[in-house]
C-alpha cells in the first residue's frame, strides 16, 4: 500500500491569518488598556536613540540612562563628541553599561560609518532605504538584529517589528511559538498580520516589554494580575492543574514558525 506524503504546509491557511491578526490586535488591546501609552522610545533625539540601541545590550535602562547622561552632560552626545573621544574616555562615561569596552568600539563604528559616508549628517545616515540602512547596521560587529530593528523602528521611523526574548517567551506561554522560532520568523509573525504602522509596531513591542519586564516573568510568571490572563494557554493549564513545567510544554500547532523568510521591509 503507498501512502502519499502530505506535504508541509508552510503559509497559514486564510482562516488562521485572519484568526492571527485579530489575536495579535487583541493582545494589543489588552496591554494598552492595562499600561497605557509607554511613550517609548525614551529619547531626544534620534542620534541618542541609536546610542541607547547600542548600550542597552544585556544591561537595564536605568544604567543606560546613567551613560547616556553623563554623555550629554559633558557635551559628548554626537557623532563628533563620540569620535573626539579616546576609547577609554568614552569607556569610562558608558561604565554604567555592562561590557562597556565593546560597546565604545561599537559607538564609535556606527559614528564612523555616519562620519565618513554621511558627514556626520544623522539624519541623512536615517534616510536610507530600509533594506540599505538594516545591512549597514548589521555589518557594524556586535551590532545584531534587535538593535538594528530598534534604530530602524524608533530613530528612522520605518515599520519594523522588534522582537526580543520578552517577546519571545510571551508568544510561547500564549501557545502561538513554541520557543524554537528564529527572529525572522517571530518578526514576520508580526509584520506580516498586522497594519504596517510605525506607531502601533512602536506601541506594541514597548507594551511587550513592560509584559516581560514587570509581569510575565522568566521563572515566576505574575498571572494573577495579567491583563492576558483570558487568552493565555499557559495559565490555562495551570488553572487547570498543570505543573509550571507541563505548562510550559510545547502548544502543538503553534503556527509562528511555519512560515520561514523575512517580509521586505518598506
Ligand atoms: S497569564 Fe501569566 S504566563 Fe500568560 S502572559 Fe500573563 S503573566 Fe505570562
Amino acid at each position: 500500500m503507498f501512502f502519499r506524503k502530505r506535504k508541509r504546509r508552510l503559509l497559514p491557511s486564510n482562516g488562521e491569518q485572519v484568526g492571527l491578526r485579530e489575536f495579535l490586535l487583541d493582545v494589543y488591546g489588552r496591554l494598552y488598556r492595562h499600561f497605557g501609552p509607554r511613550h517609548w522610545w525614551p529619547a531626544d533625539t534620534p542620534f541618542e536613540v541609536i546610542v541607547g540601541a547600542i548600550l542597552t545590550q544585556q544591561v537595564s535602562w536605568g544604567n543606560v540612562e546613567k551613560a547616556i547622561n553623563n554623555l550629554k552632560e559633558r557635551q559628548y552626545l554626537s557623532v563628533a563628541g563620540i569620535l573626539a573621544l579616546s576609547h577609554e574616555e568614552l569607556g569610562l562615561l558608558i561604565r554604567p553599561t555592562r561590557y562597556f569596552n565593546q560597546k565604545a568600539q561599537r559607538l564609535k563604528d556606527v559614528c564612523r560609518v555616519i562620519r565618513e559616508e554621511f558627514g556626520d549628517d544623522v539624519d541623512a545616515f536615517l534616510k536610507e532605504e530600509t533594506g540599505a540602512l538594516r545591512n549597514r547596521l548589521l555589518k557594524v560587529r556586535g551590532v545584531g538584529k534587535e538593535t538594528a530593528d530598534s534604530i530602524l523602528l524608533y530613530a528612522a521611523g520605518r515599520p519594523v517589528f522588534v522582537i526580543d526574548s520578552y517577546t519571545h517567551r510571551i508568544l510561547q506561554r500564549l501557545g502561538r511559538a513554541h520557543g524554537r522560532e528564529t527572529y525572522d520568523e517571530l518578526q514576520c509573525l508580526f509584520e506580516s498580520h498586522l497594519p504596517r504602522d510605525v506607531t502601533l509596531f512602536s506601541e506594541y513591542h514597548a507594551l511587550l516589554v513592560a509584559l516581560g519586564h514587570h509581569t510575565c516573568l522568566k521563572s515566576r510568571p505574575q498571572c494573577s494580575g495579567c491583563p492576558l490572563a483570558g487568552v493565555c494557554v499557559y495559565q490555562a493549564r495551570l488553572a487547570a492543574g498543570a505543573t509550571r513545567a507541563e505548562a510550559s510544554n510545547d502548544v502543538p500547532g503553534a503556527i509562528a514558525g511555519r512560515r520561514s523568510g523575512r517580509v521586505p521591509t518598506g
